[in-house]
């Protein structure tokens, strides 16, 4: 068992503390006991070690992107990932190996080098670590499935502090888990994936409409998805018009309706593909052409940036009828911050290729998938009236969900909804699989799956 630590020892009052210990979600002021930067998996295995000797409770920061703040615990140890953040790419075998700590923007980057890719975050700062353990969305999951689809080993860190190789041939089982069985089961050092052919040159970009075509436009986008081939991905964001030259003066600052797009293939097949979408309207602005697909993969960055008040949740839907577009877009709009984003992203395509079996992560035959994205300016006194406005919009659709949840889209809503995200027979299968590699729940502060009695 490891003892020697070779990282860092951050605690109150060190310098950089107050940084290190900081999240995405500006609402979470968490802070630990001490954070170990850990500099690679044997640095991982001595902090799990020493906080249990302590008695003190564990977290893990892969990219602070959790929206329950889990990165970071308070009295606790902050296992810090963030310096085991290299990206291996390669190119002859089609496989990128990544630290725990990368972020998507570092893997984007340097896979694109060679043209090639794995679908990731939306967001170029989000961590792989807890995106791709809670099994990762992203706009080429239509094309290439979630980011766990091809996930091919990880080396991981266990709860009794050793260090072992997750793959098909390799603790199997424990390999099924960390596809979509979050941060549960060890923590994650190095992630191997799989590769596919990417741009770098795509076409993609988003239409932005005016808020009052919302339910026209979001009618429009169901249809064609639900026959869309698999090289298109996207969704749909209610929002508010940006402050931005690209959006017309009078459109500012409105609510409006951007259809965000990807087509994975060749640019001019796609604006044929595309055309049922490109053609309607007029939108406000069409911002859809070719671009190197990092730039697909950092449209978003701007509208999320670190440190808003931030409470989401989200739900798979069964069927998006027009009923269900009403209530969706009535209960939106207006928001009550122009930094909401409400998403609808489709499913279909590779995200069905493999069964809901096969991985831990499920819910593969949902058409649509929602995410209730609520962010506001950090103010407290704006806290109470944000995250009742979410919850009636959940409310609202409650009735065109499946019951299943992604449960990367959601802050902390208990353990009966972590059980829903599985299913009451996978979820069985992860307590036991949790039994064997974590029996006393040392890895429990995230979307927690308790060890079977
Ligand atoms: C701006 C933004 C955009 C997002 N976009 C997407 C999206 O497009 N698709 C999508 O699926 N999700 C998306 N998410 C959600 C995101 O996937 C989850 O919040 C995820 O947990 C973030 O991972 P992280 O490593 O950054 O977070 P952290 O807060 O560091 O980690 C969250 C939890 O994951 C676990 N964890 C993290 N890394 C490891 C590791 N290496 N080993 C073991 N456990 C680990 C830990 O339990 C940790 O508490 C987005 C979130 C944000 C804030």
């Amino acid at each position: 068992m490891a003892t020697e630590f070779s990282g860092t020892v951050v605690g109150p009052g060190d310098a950089g503390y107050d940084e290190l210990r900081s999240v995405f979600n500006g609402m979470i002021d968490r802070k630990p006991e001490r954070i170990l930067r850990c500099r690679n998996a044997a640095d991982v295995a001595a902090a799990i070690t020493t906080a249990r000797a302590d008695g003190r409770p564990i977290s893990v920061y892969g990219g602070g992107h959790g929206v329950t703040g889990s990165a970071v615990i308070d009295g606790g140890v902050c296992v810090d990932l963030r310096e085991i953040n290299h990206v291996e790419v390669d190119a002859g075998n089609r496989t990128v190996t990544v630290g725990g700590g990368a972020t998507w923007g570092a893997v984007d980057a340097a896979t694109q080098e060679h043209g090639l890719a794995v679908t990731g975050g939306r967001v170029s700062s989000t961590g792989v670590g807890g995106l791709s353990l809670g099994s990762g969305s992203g706009w080429l999951e239509r094309t290439y499935g979630f980011t766990c689809d091809s996930l091919v080993a990880a080396e991981v860190v266990t709860a009794a502090g050793e260090i072992v190789t997750a793959s098909d041939d390799s603790h199997p089982d424990l390999f099924w888990a960390l596809r979509g069985g979050g941060g549960n089961f060890g923590v994650v050092t190095e992630f191997t994936f799989a590769l596919h052919p990417v741009g770098p040159i795509v076409l993609g970009g988003m239409l932005l409409y005016p808020g009052f075509m919302a339910k026209e436009v979001l009618r429009n986008w169901r249809d064609f998805m639900l026959d869309a081939p698999r090289e298109v991905g996207g969704g749909v964001a209610l929002i508010t018009a940006p402050p931005e030259e690209f959006v017309p003066e009078p459109a500012r600052g409105q609510p409006a309706c951007g259809v965000i797009v990807l087509y994975v293939g060749d640019p001019e097949e796609g604006q044929r593909v595309l055309e049922p979408l490109t053609s309607f309207g007029p939108p406000a602005a069409n911002l859809v052409g070719p671009m190197p697909y990092v730039a697909v993969q950092q449209l978003l960055d701007p509208p999320n940036p670190k440190g808003m008040h931030n409470y989401w949740s989200g739900d798979f839907l069964e069927s998006f009828p027009d009923e269900a577009i009403e209530t969706w877009v009535d209960n939106v709009q207006p928001p009550t911050s122009p930094l909401t984003q409400m998403i609808v992203v489709a499913g279909g395509g590779a995200i069905g290729d493999l069964t809901d079996d096969d991985t831990a992560f499920g819910n593969r035959g949902a058409p649509f998938n929602l995410h209730y994205l609520s962010m506001w300016p950090p103010d407290p006194s704006q806290d109470e009236v944000n995250i009742a406005k979410t919850r009636t919009i959940a409310a609202a659709m409650k009735p065109w969900t499946t019951g299943g949840v992604y449960l990367n889209f959601i802050g902390d809503e208990g353990l009966i909804r972590v059980e829903q995200a599985y299913g009451p027979e996978k979820y069985a299968r992860l307590r036991k699989i949790k039994r064997v590699w974590d029996p006393d729940n040392v890895f429990r502060h995230n979307q927690n799956i308790p060890p079977a009695d």
